[in-house]
């Protein structure tokens, strides 16, 4: 195979933010390259939940006209997602419209689509290291080297985009003078998931499992808030099960506690494991920066999962469709600065960024309270579903006078978690008045960082 040996766009990472990223841009008419260490009959499958949320798909097919998931795409289509605490029966839920899809035949079609609109795409291609050129003093990432066959090859381009997931290959190997304005190289170990799923096939002669049509995230002493465990319809007879908590919770063996908990449901005589897998779940809100000159993050390299579900596939697609569109103005402009490209800081940081962060702070709510507060809540109703809703879609909860006093009432027999609500909900409407003042001019976003971190006690 003959590679390019200078694009307009390196894309690292075939997954969904870089071939929409990819597809954008080479729909304007530039030169991308996609660069995946897979082969290309495997691009796109991934260990995963396989929920995406339908409003992220909704805006990615109005603006970029890449049409919903379909026919073999499909697995099933989601109505809600539940929340339960202690016990699958203890839960609320609320609307979630949205898709389990098959990763495998989804991203291969967005490969297709990608292809179609004259993107290189180049499997089994390992991204090693970053060139770089200077311009006046000042270092631009320039390309990549990758691993073909066992031979070492480089593309040169104007922007490299860093699509790779949680591996996250060009940010972890940029030079330090990259790291600003909140852009970082590591996480920390609260910020990383480990993983465990099973795809589960019910034997026939079970009658058909109940969550269809539903995805559930269950939480319990055994893996408590953050971690759960989730069981997530894969349409009839099949589930997608798995668990997940932080890398700092440390709860003995993953498999083991998954084991225990499937247990619960279906004995291993029940079901046939069609799929088994573990990954890394990269979660916090979004860097505070995403760009450098020459170049940007993405999807999981760019932290866009959400804090609580850990959905990032819908995030990936929709935020990569916005990065698309940013460096089409920069190229257009031939401008491969950072500040160039600020326009998707800003764009993610206005929804992904506030989104994110308020469900960040509801999080750290929610281990607050621990398991039991949040049965509690459940149980007496102190939420109903609309309200819960509007937290997890990061919208504010507008409250009467009458609602307050019922809820207070409730709340009698737990004061604290009363004062607990009261602060999230203050803090969550100042998170989006932050946000909404997220700067335009690179230059003042050390002093916005700032002010957020003091205002709403985080230290990012
Ligand atoms: C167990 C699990 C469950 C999840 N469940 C859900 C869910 O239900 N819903 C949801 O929305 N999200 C879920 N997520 C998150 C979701 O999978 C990711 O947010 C999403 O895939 C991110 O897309 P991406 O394009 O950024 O990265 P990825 O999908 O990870 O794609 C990265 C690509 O980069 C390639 N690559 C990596 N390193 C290199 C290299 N050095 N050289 C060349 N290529 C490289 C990889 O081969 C891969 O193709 C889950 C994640 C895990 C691990």
């Amino acid at each position: 195979m003959e590679f390019p040996s200078q694009v307009d766009v390196t894309i690292v990472g075939g997954g969904p933010s870089g071939v929409v990223c990819a597809y954008m841009v080479a729909k304007a008419g530039y030169k991308v390259v996609i660069l995946d260490k897979k082969s290309r009959d495997k691009i796109g499958d991934k260990t995963c939940g396989d929920a995406v949320d339908k409003a992220a798909l909704d805006r990615l097919h109005q603006e970029s006209g890449l049409s919903y998931p379909s026919g073999n795409e499909v697995s099933d289509i989601i109505e809600k997602m539940s929340i339960g605490a202690g016990d699958v029966d203890c839960k609320i839920s609320l609307d979630a419209p949205g898709y389990l899809v098959d990763r495998l035949n989804y991203g291969q079609r967005l490969l297709q689509n990608a292809e179609s609109v004259g993107v290189t795409i180049i499997p089994q291609a390992t991204v090693r290291d970053i060139l770089y050129r200077e311009e006046n003093d000042i270092r631009f990432v320039s390309g990549v080297k990758f691993k073909h066959n066992g031979k070492i090859h480089e593309i040169g381009s104007h922007f490299t985009i860093d699509a790779s997931g949680s591996y996250a290959v060009i940010r972890k190997q940029l030079p330090e003078e990259f790291f600003i304005n909140g852009l970082e190289k590591e996480l920390k170990d609260v910020e990383i998931w480990p993983t465990y799923r099973e795809i589960i096939q019910l034997n026939e002669n079970q009658s058909n499992h109940r969550w269809m049509n539903e995805i559930l995230l269950l939480y319990k002493d055994d893996f408590p808030i953050p971690g759960y465990f989730w069981i997530f319809s894969k349409g009839n007879h099949q589930l997608n099960v798995g668990i997940g908590w932080s890398k700092v919770q440390n709860l003995g063996k993953m498999k083991d506690l998954f084991r225990k908990e499937l247990s619960n449901y279906y004995s291993e005589n029940d079901y046939s494991v069609i799929k088994s897998g573990g990954g890394q779940i990269p979660i916090r809100p979004p860097f505070d920066s995403l760009v450098f000159n020459g170049g940007a993050l993405a999807g999981d390299a760019a932290c866009m999962v959400h804090p609580i579900t850990a959905e990032g596939h819908g995030p990936a697609l929709d935020t990569a469709m916005r990065l698309g569109k940013t460096l089409i103005n920069a190229l257009k402009q031939k401008n491969y600065t950072r500040e160039g490209i600020w326009d998707y800081n800003v764009a993610v940081a206005k929804h992904y960024g506030r989104k994110h962060t308020e469900s960040e702070l509801f999080k750290r709510f929610l281990i607050d309270i621990e398991v039991s507060g949040l049965e509690f809540l459940i149980k007496k109703k102190v939420f109903n579903e609309e309200e819960l809703n509007l937290v997890f879609s990061g919208e504010t909860i507008a409250l009467s006078k009458l609602d307050i006093f019922k809820r207070f009432l409730i709340l009698l027999q737990k004061p604290k978690i009363l004062f607990k609500i009261r602060s999230i909900f203050r803090k969550t409407d100042v998170c989006k008045k932050i946000y909404s003042e997220y700067p335009t001019n690179p230059s003042e976003i050390d002093s916005w960082r700032k002010k957020r971190n003091s205002t709403l006690g985080l230290s990012y």
